[in-house]
């Protein structure tokens, strides 16, 4: 049975690190991980998440998107486990949307991201996968992919005039 991890809250340093390459996709412990992952990103209504989150510093990350409270206009795609995700290519064009972050609860705030990406990634079986994503998708995968180089979304916000707390963020919704 997956376990509902708890997730490291900004300051603690585990954010802030290098994540490591995964060499092993089928190791037991990578996979009850995912698993964990997958567990706690749903309970906490992420649309992402990433190992290092879990105070697991490892190049993995979770792509989750759909429509929940935190997010109702995400659109729905099957959870999806990225092991050792690169970018291979991005657009010129970005985009400024608002973003949250598991790690920073109650706080939203205004980040420019491409709004196309190509990537790759190992599935969790260790299949190599090559897509590309484009807006909200692209968003979401360019802030978990953040996570694994030790980058928080405020890292990104231009300027603290583009801070809103999540209360004030719901109501204007
Ligand atoms: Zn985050």
């Amino acid at each position: 049975m997956p376990i509902l991890r708890q997730i490291a809250q900004m300051g603690h340093p585990v954010l802030r690190g290098m994540a490591g390459t995964i060499s092993n996709p089928a190791d037991p412990a990578v996979q009850t991980l995912i698993d964990d992952m997958l567990a706690t990103v749903a309970d906490a209504n992420g649309i992402g998440i990433a190992a290092p989150q879990l105070f697991e510093p490892l190049s993995l990350i979770i792509v989750a998107s759909r429509p929940n409270p935190r997010y109702p206009h995400a659109p729905e795609m099957l959870p999806t486990a990225m092991i050792n995700p690169e970018i291979l290519w991005v657009s010129d064009e970005k985009e400024k949307g608002w973003e949250g972050c598991l790690s920073i609860p109650g706080l939203r705030g205004l980040v420019p991201r491409h709004t196309r990406i190509g990537v790759r990634y190992l599935t969790r079986c260790g299949e190599l996968r090559e897509e590309e994503y484009r807006d909200f998708l692209a968003r979401v995968f360019q802030h978990e992919f953040d996570h694994v180089s030790g980058m928080l979304f405020i890292d990104r916000v231009e300027s603290t005039l583009e801070l809103m707390t999540e209360k004030e963020y719901v109501r204007r919704q």
